[in-house]
């Protein structure tokens, strides 16, 4: 656990302009949104878009640490949303097991992804 507290800026991947002097309104840092949408006949259960937004709370108190930047999946479906909060190393694991799982029934032929 690395004893970081609240930066004046901020982190780089922040789609916003958080000022320090602003932490008043912006309680969190967020990245700019990005979204799939799921093609799927509607009135079924299965979600009907998912955002991933990268996102970092921050305490009331300044000088309190931040929180640890959280990867959030929010699952849109039926005009309801659920939002799922994974550490970037939960993340990362998610995104190696959707991608082999993709890659298993992808009839590309010939993947070209070596294992090095
Ligand atoms: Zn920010």
């Amino acid at each position: 656990m690395s004893s970081a507290t609240v930066t004046e800026h901020c982190p780089h991947w922040c789609a916003g302009e958080h000022a320090a002097d602003s932490y008043g309104a912006a309680f969190y840092h967020a990245s700019e949104t990005t979204s799939v949408t799921i093609s799927r006949p509607s009135g079924l259960t299965t979600p009907d878009r998912l955002d991933v937004q990268t996102a970092q709370y921050l305490p009331d108190d300044p000088g309190e640490p931040a929180w640890s930047p959280t990867v959030e999946i929010t699952v849109h479906a039926g005009g309801r949303y659920r939002l799922i909060g994974l550490t970037p190393e939960e993340a990362r694991d998610f995104a190696a097991m959707l991608a082999s799982a993709a890659d298993m029934v992808s009839a590309t032929g010939g993947g070209g992804r070596g294992s090095g």
